[in-house]
């Protein structure tokens, strides 16, 4: 019991908090000034710091001290403050740090497994403090967020994925793990930089690659049992969909940038429904982008579509459509295509810019997702919007360098009438007189309370019925006076309630399902996911 060493124990440390009844029994007199101010004073202390530093990534970095420092008043901060803080510790300023981790690094936040650890991944998985694991993020860095392959330095995504689990999703902090895979890095720049932290060569791929997942993936299922949820996060597409389809039946698995992103796209539909009239299938969808996230949500929009007419699911899909790097996916690519492109080849000739296709399709939904800035120029945007009274934009590349379109030229290129919304946030835009509120297109409103929702209910397989109940969830969270100011997702200022009803709509799947392993089922299952999540609130030492 020595009060010095408490003080340095970030998940122990209240720094002046600690009342003097604590400072007596813990050998901390003399440690500490003599004030004791609240949790909430050390806060607007904290806060009024923060907003002094200019610099988004000072502030990034000032918030991963605090975490190493004092866990709690982290969390406390984190969720008090959530709207101005989120675009801190997650998109876009997380972005920023992956590509400077190397020189802002000061402390290790995760597990770093590389190929000079094959063969002993057990091991490394023990050296973590921590036993009951609920939930790892992992990357291997290859495309993070819009970013490309930033190596061993994409341990930022994990590290603020897990956070939000937390503050967001109410996941216990030691419950949680980011890992970062390290199979070396096709990034130039990072391979001469010597502040790179990562192995110094090219990726390894193949069967070198699958068996260091295998291992990695093995050894996870016998450390922490069958119930710890894996997030797979900014992998590259082609090992994304091959992981999830080869770790699906055997372990809790979840790629967050197709299953994720789906939900929290199909959400935002649902909601705009309300605003544009129609059911689904009514509506017409292009998408820029087919990877992960487009296609991902392209075929959780026709599982609904076709949920909800009876109709076919390849009947379903006809109404979507998907260009790539090469132009519109149609039939006579097919045989090209990877597969996860080749139930989008419908019949249509070739067609090779965004501009043409989007005046031959007229979708009314157009949605971004390749990770290029500014795709949706002026004139595709004006396009949208001569066949649309309200065209619906969500340009869901981040950062927000990456945006297809910023929010103000979303409303001013259409009269204010767009419905927009984007996966990096905008501020507000002043158009005419009026004021736009732009909306968050983020899988950050899911995967906490998805995660949540598996955890509390022992879950040990993700059904895609669980991402639908969701999408509902969240879109029944969205209420009318969000609506009537064009917003077709809540503000992140209730996620924790949000969260809570997205848990408990996911375990009621589960527990439907049959898939859920904690049992009797709670009656209240909104409740039961509020009684489950972490508060950051001090604890009293005795
Ligand atoms: P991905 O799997 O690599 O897919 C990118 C797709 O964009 C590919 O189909 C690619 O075409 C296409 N593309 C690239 N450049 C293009 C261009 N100039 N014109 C037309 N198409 C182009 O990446 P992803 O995982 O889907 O992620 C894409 C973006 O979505 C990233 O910026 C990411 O940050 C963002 N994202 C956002 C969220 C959110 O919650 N808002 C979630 C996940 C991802 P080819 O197939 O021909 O190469
Ligand atoms: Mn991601």
């Amino acid at each position: 019991a020595c009060g010095y060493s408490l003080l340095r124990d970030p998940r122990h440390n209240k720094g002046l908090a600690f009342t003097d009844k604590e400072r007596d029994a813990h050998y901390l007199l003399g440690l500490l000034p003599p004030s004791v101010p609240s949790q909430e004073l050390q806060v607007k202390k904290l806060m009024n710091i923060i907003r002094q530093y200019q610099v988004p990534l000072q502030k990034y970095m000032y918030m991963m001290d605090l975490q190493e420092r004092n866990e709690r008043l982290f969390y406390k901060l984190l969720i008090d403050h959530v709207e101005e803080m989120l675009p801190i510790v997650y998109t876009p300023t997380v972005g920023e740090a992956c590509q400077k981790y190397g020189s802002i690094f000061s402390r290790p936040q995760g597990l770093y497994i590389s190929l000079k650890e094959k063969g002993r991944i057990l091991e490394v998985l023990r050296n973590w403090p921590e036993k009951n694991i609920q939930v790892i993020v992992v990357t291997d860095g290859q495309r993070i967020l819009g970013l490309g392959d930033l190596g061993c330095q994409g341990m930022g995504i994990p590290v603020g994925k897990l956070s939000l689990y937390t503050a967001l999703g109410g996941v216990r902090p030691s419950a949680c793990l980011p890992i970062t895979i390290d199979v070396g890095t096709n990034n130039e720049k990072l391979l001469d930089d010597e502040f790179y932290i990562g192995l110094r060569q090219r990726r390894a791929t193949g069967q070198e690659y699958d068996e260091l997942l295998h291992e990695f993936m093995t050894a996870v299922k016998q450390n922490y049992g069958e119930r710890v949820l894996v997030q797979f996060e900014d992998f590259a597409n082609h090992n994304a969909f091959d992981l999830l389809a080869k770790y699906g039946t055997t372990h809790l698995v979840f790629n967050d940038d197709i299953q994720g992103t789906a939900a929290v796209v199909l959400s935002g539909l649902m909601a705009a429904l309300k605003l544009l009239g129609g059911t689904l299938a009514d509506h017409r969808f292009l998408f820029l982008g087919a990877g992960e996230a487009g296609t991902g949500i392209a075929e959780l929009i026709a599982l609904e579509i076709s949920k909800q007419t009876q109709m076919p699911l390849d009947e379903a899909r006809k109404n979507i459509w998907l260009v790539d790097s090469k132009g519109l996916i149609v039939e006579s690519r097919k045989e090209s295509l990877q597969h996860f492109k080749k139930p989008w080849a419908h019949d249509h000739e070739p067609v090779e810019t965004l501009l043409e296709a989007v005046n031959d399709i007229k979708p009314t939904v157009l949605i971004g997702t390749s990770g290029v800035g500014r795709t949706f120029t002026q004139e595709v945007v004006e396009a949208m919007a001569s066949f649309n009274e309200k065209p619906l934009i969500l340009a869901l590349s981040n950062p927000t360098s990456q945006s297809e379109c910023t929010a103000e030229q979303a409303y001013t290129w259409t009269n204010g009438r767009a419905i927009y919304a984007s996966g990096s946030p905008f501020p507000p835009v002043e158009y005419e007189g009026q004021t736009y509120v732009p909306g968050q297109s983020n899988n950050a409103y899911i995967f906490p309370g998805l995660g949540l929702g598996l955890i509390m209910s022992g879950t040990i397989r993700v059904h895609d019925d669980m991402l639908l109940a969701a999408s509902e969830a969240l879109a029944a969270q969205v209420t009318q006076e969000n609506l009537d100011n064009g917003q077709i997702y809540p503000p992140f200022t209730n996620i924790r309630k949000i969260s809570a009803h997205i848990a408990a709509n996911v375990a009621a799947k589960a527990y439907e399902l049959g898939l859920a392993t904690r049992l009797p089922r709670p009656k209240d299952l909104v409740a039961y996911a509020e009684s489950c999540m972490y508060s950051p609130s001090y604890r009293n030492y005795r």
